[in-house]
């Protein structure tokens, strides 16, 4: 079949079904084709056809457009509904309807309506990753990274802080991740992660745009403090406990955990170990409770999946408190995707792990005995870029019933493509983040001085992306926490500080970005691939 005759044959294809991918000549000589009807240059694995429609990204200038062509013998509900400039054009001796479209929320809902691998859908227990995108540039790259690995990528993933900090919106997100996922011809499905929800509104707020996972984070109902108590005080908090919303008596409870086995060889469950744990998360239970069961009021027959997660608290998860945690949300019947623990040792933001390795394995063999028995269900590792000691561990003691989540590690892989694409605009935003840092790094777990990290001005551009290496911690702390102040900060008359030149750099070089992220988030997911 020639190219131009695609269009008369999608167009008389039964209505509902999405062709599978081109393969790669015949998509070769369809771009040739699409690229001189709309005078812009397709991406070539964008190419898609849904029912009685064609549709690709094209590139005009730094702009993407989204295109839709219909030979217009059927009427296609996606090109009716696909908002743009409509024209025709010629190929092959026939006419063809053409609609040229900005890549707006509407679009997003329409190509999300008619093309199912462009919605998010639920991982389950598949071995998978969190690609937090604060930018909303970078899917493309993690497709790449994660395609063939049998690794299932979280394509749209942001906390409520990310995004406050950030100033974008749930919908901006996932619009983001569908337009990527379209450009790169992702076909394998990927997972959207609403972060760190802290309130039943932000269910509300993020169920909206259409995210299916939501992680739970009970961290404020968590009395971290236990772990020191006497056992008098101790008492008194267990007595305390909000016992009617755990639906259970103080003295019920005790039952049903002192002399309780525990699995993989560890010391049966003590009054002691029932007393600290819930003095500690019998709160973060009953919290977590109240937010599955509105996630479900909200959710109703729509699928979704829930994590629980409890990693940014001051003090690690003991195995019993782990096991408490566990077997209370199953008995008030709550049914969730993953658990993270607050692991022992350092998860410091965009570094590897911090801490005795054999210790942690020790303690991570636990925590996946008590999944194993309990659940199953995923170990979610929070705070999960670049921890490349952890990964290996992760996945052989828990079979890669893993969620790893990162985010930060790729803005600063944008970062790193700007130290190449862009010298002087890097030595300008590492100087504002050396300065901005003592301020915020209040809110992360971050051990970094920023006097530590060399003068920009000191450095030759050659020298600049060595600040990325993974034992410069100062400088990769430094940039990993200020992304909010670098991405949002306004000059005096109104005008971005950094924002606008800092998106057009890598829009004007996605390749390299796209390189380094395929580079180094593919370090990340290689541990668990198939
Ligand atoms: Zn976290």
């Amino acid at each position: 079949m020639k190219p131009e005759e695609t269009l008369v044959h999608v167009s008389s294809l039964p209505v509902g079904e999405v062709l599978p991918a081109f393969e790669e000549e015949f998509g070769r000589s369809l771009t040739d084709l699409f690229s001189q009807m709309v005078r812009m240059g397709p991406y070539p694995k964008s190419i898609t056809a849904p029912p009685g429609a064609i549709c690709f990204l094209a590139r005009d200038g730094v702009e993407k457009r989204l295109c839709v062509l219909s030979s217009g013998a059927k009427e296609s509900p996606f090109f009716q509904e696909a908002e743009g400039h409509a024209s025709t054009a010629a190929a092959g001796g026939d006419t063809y309807q053409v609609k040229v479209c900005e890549l707006t929320h509407a679009n997003a809902l329409t190509l999300r309506k008619h093309i199912p691998f462009l919605r998010p859908r639920t991982a389950g227990l598949e071995k998978s990753i969190g690609l937090g995108d604060r930018l909303g540039l970078a899917t493309p790259g993690h497709a790449r990274a994660v395609a063939g690995t049998g690794v299932t990528p979280f394509f749209a993933q942001q906390s409520i802080r990310e995004m406050e900090r950030t100033h974008r919106t749930p919908d901006e997100v996932m619009d983001c991740a569908s337009f990527g996922t379209l450009q790169e011809g992702f076909r394998a499905g990927f997972g959207s992660d609403a972060d760190h929800l802290k309130q039943p509104e932000h269910i509300d707020y993020t169920a909206a745009a259409g995210f299916t996972m939501f992680t739970v984070d009970p961290g404020d109902h968590v009395d971290s403090d236990s772990d020191s108590d006497d056992d008098a005080a101790l008492m008194k908090k267990y007595e305390g406990l909000p016992w009617s919303d755990l639906e259970i008596s103080a003295a019920d409870c005790r039952k049903l955990y002192v002399g309780r086995p525990m699995p993989g060889g560890i010391e049966a469950f003590g009054e002691k170990h029932l007393l600290r744990a819930a003095a500690k998360y019998g709160k973060a239970v009953a919290h977590t409770v109240k937010m599955y069961r509105h996630a479900r009021t909200v959710m109703r027959r729509r699928p979704f999946e829930l994590e629980m997660s409890v990693d940014e608290t001051a003090t690690p998860t003991t195995v019993y408190e782990h096991f408490y945690v566990a077997a209370e949300l199953r008995r008030l019947g709550v049914r969730w995707v993953s658990l993270a623990p607050r692991f022992v040792g350092e998860f410091e933001k965009g570094v590897d792990y911090i801490g005795d390795i054999d210790y942690f394995r020790t303690e991570f063999e636990k925590h996946a005995a008590v999944m194993k028995a309990l659940g199953p269900y995923k170990i979610s590792v929070h705070s999960g870029s670049d921890k490349f000691a952890v990964y290996p561990v992760a996945a052989e003691l828990a079979d890669n019933l893993v969620h790893v989540k990162t985010a930060g590690t790729s803005y600063l892989e944008a970062l790193r493509a700007i130290s190449m694409i862009d010298p002087p605009l890097f030595r300008e935003i590492l100087a504002f983040a050396k300065e901005r840092y003592p301020e915020d790094r209040a809110t992360y777990h971050v051990s970094a001085e920023a006097e530590r990290v060399p003068d920009p001005n000191d450095l030759k551009d050659a020298d600049l992306p060595g600040l990325f290496e993974p034992d410069r911690i100062d400088a990769r702390e430094v940039m990993h926490v200020t992304f909010g102040s670098v991405l949002t900060t306004k000059k005096p008359d109104g005008g971005w500080l950094f924002y606008d030149r800092f998106m057009a750099a890598l829009r004007g070089d996605e390749e390299k970005y796209y390189g380094v992220l395929e580079s180094h988030l593919g370090k990340h997911v290689a541990p668990f691939a198939d």
